[in-house]
């Protein structure tokens, strides 16, 4: 079985639904209460998972009930949370997440436990990523443990995938470590000080990323799809047309499956468009973890395309 190791963040995400968004100092009643999980370490851990890979999560919750809910959602979900540590110096991870009727919304995150874990947490998790077969970071997670990860994933010859969300600065001897870097247009923009807007513009962003020692930039461009370079080489993988009613966790679909494409062995050929379709099947639904498809799911699409 493909194996991947997670390194990220987990979260409990609060929504509430409410006629409209209050505005400051405003109290708005007669909302309703949804709980789900997510956090996009935890949501690429599951999105690999559904797609069939054996999967770890490494990261950190609360000594608190929502923390216990997360560790035993994903082990029931057949995922490793072993590396999954808790930290009684801060509550879980928590988003606060109001939506209106329009579908327009305001996001409070409190990173809290995904904010304390260490190298030191985590340096005993170390086998497991000599255990993967593909080692996927996000910028959730404190830089020093994304390069840890990052590092010892590439002394132990492990593909690593970073998804550098949501963006900050990073340094080239961190970007030198990373095989697969999956901006969006947004994070691709930030990351080089270029607008990204254009296949041609991306294609000039992933160069600058290339340069500063990225091994292959993934630029994703929504509804555009894929620009993937590398060397001097840009392909553009499309994305699916589907009725996209919520794009939610679209980019958690993406690296998730593409950890799992890579880590069973295929090519760029063969993963994007995997990783494609699942982030696109991810749009046709509401949600976060709720909306990540199973592997039957993703095949029966791609056959129905003739792609399968
Ligand atoms: P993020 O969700 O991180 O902002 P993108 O918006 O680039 O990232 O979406 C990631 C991937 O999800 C895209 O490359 C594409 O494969 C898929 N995707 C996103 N939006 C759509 C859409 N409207 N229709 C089909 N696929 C989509």
């Amino acid at each position: 079985m493909p194996r991947v190791c997670v390194v990220g963040s987990a979260n409990v995400d609060y929504t509430v639904a409410l006629p409209r968004l209050p505005s400051p100092g405003e109290t708005v009643s007669g909302g309703t209460l949804l709980v789900n999980l997510g956090g996009k370490g935890a949501n690429q851990a599951v999105a690999a998972r559904r797609l069939g890979g054996e999967v770890r999560l490494i990261g950190c919750v609360g000594d608190d009930p929502d923390g216990r809910r997360i560790g035993e959602s994903l082990a029931a979900a057949g995922i490793g949370v072993e590396g999954l540590v808790t930290s009684g110096e801060a509550a879980t991870g928590t988003a606060l997440i109001m939506v209106d009727a329009e579908g327009r919304n305001q996001i409070a995150v409190a990173p809290g436990a995904n904010h304390r874990l260490t190298v030191e947490m985590v340096a005993p998790f170390a086998p497991s990523i000599a255990w993967a077969d593909v080692v996927a970071c996000q910028l959730e997670t404190p830089l020093p443990v994304v390069r840890w990860a990052l590092s010892e994933a590439r002394r132990q010859d492990v593909t690593t995938i970073l998804n550098p969300a949501p963006v900050q600065p990073l340094d080239p001897d961190m970007l030198a470590l990373v095989d697969f870097l999956t901006p969006n247009e947004h994070e691709a923009s930030r990351l080089t000080g270029l607008a990204v807007d254009s296949l041609e513009s991306a294609r000039a962003a992933a160069g600058r990323l290339l340069a500063s020692g990225a091994g292959t930039v993934l630029v994703t461009m929504g509804e555009g799809g894929v620009l993937a370079c590398y060397g001097d080489t840009a392909v553009h993988f499309p994305a699916f047309s589907v009725q996209a009613v919520d794009t939610t966790a679209a980019g958690d679909a993406f690296n998730g499956a593409l950890a799992m494409g890579l880590a069973a062995g295929g090519t760029l050929e063969q993963a994007i468009p995997l990783a494609n379709a699942a982030a696109a099947l991810a749009c046709t639904k509401r949600g976060a973890q709720d909306s990540l498809p199973g592997r039957a799911e993703v095949e029966a699409f791609l056959r129905s395309l003739g792609e399968g």
